[in-house]
Order: structure tokens, then C-alpha cells, then sequence
């Protein structure tokens, strides 16, 4: 029997080391799959342990969130920070807030996030964080009160040179306003780079809402033109309905694209002359289900409860809604139906057996940590102004985000051209998010 690679021997010590954490191995293997012609051409990495120090987090904060709901009524959730990584920046990634979320889930976020951040090329380390706070039916108080009791915590974790949050799932500009309001009470300082995703009145940087779907959308038509082709006239089919799904929407749109279908927990709509974007943002604004959309679009949409969105026919698919949401059946209807390319705006929604039929199959695949990693860059834009204390417009910061994007786009091709994978985004975000990171922690000595 061969003896274990070092790459296997890697793996089953993290697997050894954060037992029952499944996520966060799949993000780990997913990645470490990538790695071997790196450390074969690049000893000294090996000799660094670098991989080794990449996939254990510099620092992971758990601690209690109690707060009281309307009735008086005492509750206690669990809240989290995994500061993953600072090599080339302070450490930077979003909050969820979601049932679901537990230590291992913000593991493989903050693990994809540190790649993700070297992606763009900005000065940001890898960090996330979140509670198993279910926002949803909950007022607009109990929201607020719990944002405040996370920060009473988190606070003293955080900094503009240290560590920056911003949203995720469950948190948009609404939480990042009770949380700011909250650090700023505590702290006595009006410390606007120290969360990204403010209200534009208050320091936030126009085209943040937009950025992750908008850059989805720019890197899908980057894939698109390396085969001579474009989005427009193509049918595209979203999932999700929150905001990363409703700017891919848009800018899909923009381009020329018909989007046919997107979704939410319940179920999908599909609405083949493509979605009414306005009525879609008036009733996702008054948090209503995309159900009530079909019922108000009237004949032309349908609403198809408890199944998953890839049913219907298109050219291209972007999973915008949450990991592991598009699976290898799923992946199998898409490509019988003929899709050309599948772009990640959520992090990680599609499982590796998907994302090994689509390649077998010849689709673009475009990997969520360079897909949908306009958001941080926007994020990373937000920090600059901030810094400068200045206040840009919405045309400006369109215009860089579409810069990054393509030079993510390049790094990642070119990457999997020169390790002998052309045309494989995902080999190609790997390699260059882990050189990059890599690079940096040789270059500061064993720390
Ligand atoms: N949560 C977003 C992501 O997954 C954005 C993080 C940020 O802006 O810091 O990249």
C-alpha cells in the first residue's frame, strides 16, 4: 500500500481536529484536492507548513447572546467569530444570522472568505461570524436588541485595523446599523471603516447592496466571452430571492438576459416572458415569499412549492442562495437541459458531486470565492473611503467593481492555464488565492 500524500495526511488531520464540522471539511478537502501540483512545483510550502497554518483559524471567539423578546420573554443564542486569517489584511467576512449556523459552518465560511479576499487583489484577511438567531418573525425590536447584545460582546474583538464585519444571511443594512449604533455607544467613537454595509447617509459606499450579484453577473459574462459568447438573449435562473439574487436579477437583465425563474425556502417561480424585477423588489421589501409574487403577477408567473428551481430549462444557473442547495441530480436536469455555464453568488451551493458533473460535462464553472467576491471588494472600497473621509458616487464605485471583477476573472483563468487546467475556474481560484495568501505568510516568518 502507497503511503498517504501529503495533502491526505493534511486532511485527515483536520478532520481529526474539528470532529463533526462537515462543512467546514468539505470546504478544507475541496480545496486541498487543488493543491498538490502547487506543492510539487513550490517545496518550500511544504517546508513552511503554510498549508498546515492556512487551515487552522488564527483566533475563534464563541459567547453567549442574551436578549428579551416583546413579551419580556429571556432568550439565549450563541454567537461566533472565526478570525481565519490576516496575512495580507486585517481580518475581513460578513455575519449570518440563521438557525443553522454553528461553529463549523462559520469555519468554512471564514476558510473560503480568507481565499475569496486574496482574490481580489484588496488588502483584506479572512474572517466570519454569525449566531443561530433566527431573524425571521421576530420585530423590528427584538431585532435590534439582539444586534445590541451581540455587539456588547463583540465589540472588543473588532476595529478597523483589526477586525471589519458586514453582512451575510440574515444581515443586511438594517442589523449593520443597530450594530454600529451599538459600537459606537460603547466605544465613544465614530469608527466608520470598523463595519462595511452602512446606510449611505452614515458611510456606507454607494453600490455595496448591488455589489455581490452585479460582480456575479460581470465574472459570468467574462466566462461567457472566453468561449465567444455573451449573456445576451440567454435564459438565466436564480435561486434565492434575497439581495444577491435580486442584483443578479438586475444586472442579468442589463445585459440582455431573460431571467425565467428564482426562489425562496418554499419554493420557486418561474415566469417565462422573464421576472417583473420591480414587483419582485416590492414584495421581497415588505419581506413577503415569492409565492405572494406569483399571485400577484397573475398569469403569466407560476409558483411551484417544494422543488428545486433547476428544474426549469435555462443557459445559465446562478445559486445565489446557501451552500450545498445545488446537488448532483440537480446538476445532472441542468445539463439535460442544456446549460452552458453555473456561477456560485452564494458560498459554496454546489456540491462536489455537482461540481464534477458540470466540469465532466464541459459547463463553466465559476466557484462562489471568486464569483461572488465583488461583495467584499465593494467592501474593501467602502474601507477606503471611509479611510479618506470622503463619500463617492454610485458610477464610481460600479466602475471598480467591474475592474476587480475582471481582474478576478483573469487571475483565476490564467492561474488554471499555467498549472495545465485551462479553463477551470476552480483550480484556477485555489491556486492564486492560496499563493497569494501563502506568499504572505512565508514572507512574515512563523507566526
Ligand atoms: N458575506 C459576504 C461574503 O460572503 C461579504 C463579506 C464582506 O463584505 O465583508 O463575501
Amino acid at each position: 500500500m502507497e503511503p498517504p500524500s501529503r495533502i491526505e495526511s493534511l486532511y485527515a488531520a483536520v478532520l481529526r481536529r474539528n470532529p463533526g464540522e462537515k462543512e467546514f471539511h468539505q470546504a478544507v478537502r475541496e480545496v486541498l484536492e487543488t493543491l498538490q501540483p502547487v506543492l510539487d512545483r513550490h517545496p518550500h510550502y511544504a517546508d513552511t507548513a503554510v498549508v498546515e497554518r492556512l487551515c487552522e483559524p488564527e483566533r475563534q471567539i464563541v459567547f453567549r447572546v442574551p436578549w428579551a423578546d416583546d413579551r419580556g420573554r429571556v432568550h439565549v443564542n450563541r454567537g461566533f467569530r472565526v478570525e481565519f486569517n490576516s496575512a495580507i489584511g486585517p481580518y475581513k467576512g460578513g455575519l449570518r444570522f440563521h438557525p443553522s449556523v454553528n461553529l463549523g459552518i462559520v469555519k468554512f465560511l471564514g476558510f473560503e472568505q480568507t481565499l475569496k479576499n486574496a482574490l481580489t487583489g484588496k488588502p483584506i484577511g479572512g474572517a466570519k461570524g454569525g449566531s443561530d438567531f433566527d431573524p425571521k418573525g421576530r420585530s423590528e425590536a427584538e431585532v435590534m436588541r439582539f444586534c445590541q447584545s451581540f455587539m456588547t460582546e463583540l465589540y472588543r474583538h473588532l476595529g478597523e485595523y483589526t477586525d471589519i464585519p458586514a453582512g451575510d444571511i440574515g444581515v443586511g443594512t438594517r442589523e449593520i446599523g443597530y450594530l454600529f449604533g451599538q459600537y459606537r455607544r460603547i466605544t465613544n467613537r465614530f469608527e466608520s471603516g470598523v463595519l462595511t454595509g452602512k446606510g449611505i447617509g452614515w458611510g456606507g459606499a454607494p453600490g455595496r447592496p448591488e455589489a455581490t450579484g452585479y460582480g456575479l453577473v460581470v465574472f459570468t459574462q467574462q466566462m461567457l466571452s472566453t468561449r465567444g459568447d455573451s449573456l445576451d438573449g440567454k435564459r438565466v435562473v436564480v435561486s434565492g430571492a434575497g439581495n444577491v439574487a435580486l442584483h443578479a436579477i438586475e444586472k442579468a437583465r442589463d445585459l440582455g438576459a431573460v431571467v425565467v425563474a428564482c426562489s425562496d425556502s418554499r419554493g420557486y417561480v418561474v415566469d417565462p416572458k422573464g421576472l417583473d424585477l420591480d414587483l419582485l423588489k416590492e414584495v421581497r421589501e415588505a419581506r413577503g415569499r415569492v409565492e405572494e409574487y406569483a399571485e400577484r403577477r397573475g398569469a403569466d408567473a407560476r409558483f411551484v412549492a417544494d422543488a428545486p428551481v433547476w428544474q426549469v430549462p435555462c443557459e445559465v444557473a446562478l445559486p445565489c442562495a446557501t451552500q450545498n442547495e445545488l446537488t448532483a441530480r440537480d446538476a445532472g436536469e441542468l445539463i439535460r437541459n442544456g446549460v452552458l455555464a453555473v456561477a456560485e453568488g452564494a458560498n459554496m451551493p454546489t456540491t462536489p458531486g455537482a461540481v464534477e458533473l458540470l466540469r465532466e460535462a464541459g459547463v463553466l464553472f465559476a466557484p462562489g470565492k471568486a464569483a461572488n467576491a465583488g461583495g467584499v471588494a465593494t467592501s474593501a472600497l467602502e474601507m477606503q473611503q471611509n479611510a479618506s473621509r470622503d463619500s463617492w458616487t454610485f458610477e464610481y464605485t460600479e466602475q471598480r467593481l467591474e475592474e476587480i471583477m475582471r481582474h478576478v476573472h483573469d487571475t483565476c483563468f490564467e492561474t488554471a492555464q499555467r498549472y495545465g487546467h485551462p479553463g477551470d475556474y476552480r483550480v484556477g481560484a485555489n491556486i492564486a488565492g492560496f499563493e497569494l495568501v501563502a506568499d504572505a505568510m512565508v514572507a512574515q516568518g512563523l507566526i
